[in-house]
């Protein structure tokens, strides 16, 4: 008799059940996040840490920026970062310690389809409507793809801290062509995926005040030349705010 089984024959059931498991597999954590089948964090991310794993979350929680601080996409997990998990965090009723973590990533698995898109908008909302195409834009057609995945979660954001209301995306990216045929700025954020103009529900001043608080910096609405049926909202270097009926 080997040392193991005279030592599982002193043992009570449950325990010796307990030992031959961890014998078999790895003890899982009480709580560990699944796999996700858009992505999967391996590590818990904390301020001061940096890697693209960084840059996957900076995406996520970009819609709960400050009021007109939109946070950097940049793999640096500053206290931007910390402070948008954080916000994160209490907007979804998860543990507020502006750490990444299990619980965090849970959350976000639970937003994230397959495809990477935050659960309420999809690719199809967003493509140009000349093409149905992420490409003729004004950088590449994969730089696009990443911009309009940074609005759409901001927009995921946006909706949530109203209320879970429906937002409804009159145009997302737009080709040269297109953005051309339909008389927009030359050099417009939609033609690289950074825009998307919002119509309806839950009422345009709604829609532009609370995009200030979605890391939205530029925010073009009702009062603004050809903006009293949308509003439009960007990302863009320096604040640009035009909604004079609004606020
Ligand atoms: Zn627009």
């Amino acid at each position: 008799m080997s040392v193991r089984r005279r030592l599982l024959r002193l043992l009570p059931g449950a325990l010796v059940l307990g030992l031959v498991m961890a014998g078999m597999t790895a003890i899982s954590p009480t709580h560990e996040a699944a796999a996700d089948s858009c992505y999967t964090w391996n590590r818990t991310l904390s301020k001061g840490d940096s890697g693209s794993d960084v840059t996957v979350l900076q995406v996520r929680v970009s819609g709960w920026a400050g009021y007109g601080d939109p946070i950097a996409v940049d793999g640096i997990f500053g206290s931007e970062t910390e402070a948008a998990v954080k916000r994160f965090q209490n907007g979804y009723g998860l543990t507020v310690d502006g750490i990444a973590g299990p619980e965090t990533y849970d959350q976000i698995y639970a937003l994230q389809d397959s495809d990477c898109t935050p659960a309420h908008f999809s690719w199809s909302e967003f493509d140009s409507p000349d093409c149905n195409c992420f490409s003729g834009g004004n950088t590449s057609t994969e730089q696009v793809k990443e911009n309009v995945l940074l609005t759409m979660w901001k927009l995921e954001a946006k909706r949530h801290k109203l209320g879970d209301k429906p937002l409804y995306v009159s145009s997302g990216f737009r080709s040269v062509a297109y953005n051309d045929s339909v008389g927009g700025a030359p050099n417009s954020k939609h033609t690289y995926g950074l825009a998307a103009d919002l119509t309806g529900s839950p009422g345009l001043c709604t829609l532009a005040r609370a995009g200030r608080y979605a890391g939205f910096n530029g925010i073009i609405g009702p009062g603004a030349p050809n903006h009293d049926d949308h509003v439009h909202l960007d990302t863009r270097s320096s604040r640009y705010w035009n909604a004079p009926s609004c606020f």
